[in-house]
């Protein structure tokens, strides 16, 4: 297996520190986990490309810009227990797990989940959790999180999300239809209250479950 760290640091240089990613622990992290171990073999050379790739059934892995500007929109501290809703190849919670003291990734594809968890421990992740389930519930039993991530789009923000949000917590998910441009909207819990910040656009494939889309039977866009 050839060393790819030097494509990570390029990856960093010319893709997410010029876009404004400055959070030095988040492009550490991004430096520092093997994409290569996170997409199919027929997508192992573009690993390090400025897009997103498939993943199987129908799912992508995230842009890496989208993924450090999310990490860094989440404000993880080292202490911090953090929820990821759409672990799909689990690239982005073993980013996450660099920042974080512990990962819990909700997948609702089992295939995906499966091979997330498998990878996930032979690379050494030992923070991360993943579970098969519809993630619009988020993590039954496991009290409140820190930092909650959806990695996919939904109509609005499920309730059962916003329910585990520990007080001074960062929700980060994109809200609007599907297949389209939605907002990436930041939910910060305050002691006056709960504060949305309207991040940006962005285009994510549907979140799909109780609270979320209805599942058509097609498959996501990319
Ligand atoms: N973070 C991932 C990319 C996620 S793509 C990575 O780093 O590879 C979005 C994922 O969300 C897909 O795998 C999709 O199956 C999953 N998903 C969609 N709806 C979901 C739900 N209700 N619960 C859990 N996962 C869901």
């Amino acid at each position: 297996m050839p060393d790819r760290s030097s494509d990570r640091q390029l990856m960093v240089a010319s893709q997410i520190a010029p876009r404004g990613v400055a959070d030095a622990r988040v492009l550490d992290a991004m430096r520092s986990v093997p994409r290569e171990e996170f997409v199919p073999p027929a997508q192992r050379a573009d690993a390090y490309a400025d897009h997103p790739l498939p993943i199987g059934s129908g799912q992508t892995i995230s842009q890496p810009y989208i993924v450090a500007m999310m990490l860094e929109a989440a404000e993880i501290a080292p202490e911090d227990r953090v929820l990821e809703i759409g672990a799909g190849s689990g690239y982005a919670a073993a980013v996450a797990s660099r920042l974080a003291a512990s990962v819990c990734a909700v997948e609702r594809i089992g295939d995906l989940a499966r091979a997330a968890a498998g990878r996930l421990a032979r690379l050494g992740y030992g923070n991360v959790e993943v579970r098969h389930d519809d993630g619009t519930g988020g993590w039954p039993g496991g009290g409140s999180f820190d930092v909650i991530l959806v990695a996919a789009a939904g109509p609005e923000i499920p309730a059962p999300l916003l329910a585990q949000l520990a007080p001074g917590g960062r929700l980060v998910m994109p809200v609007g239809p599907r297949g389209e441009a939605q907002r990436l909207t930041r939910i910060r819990r305050t002691p006056e209250g709960d504060r949305h910040e309207d991040l940006g656009a962005v285009v994510f494939v549907p979140l799909i479950g109780a609270a979320g889309y209805a599942d058509d039977g097609g498959s996501a866009p990319g």
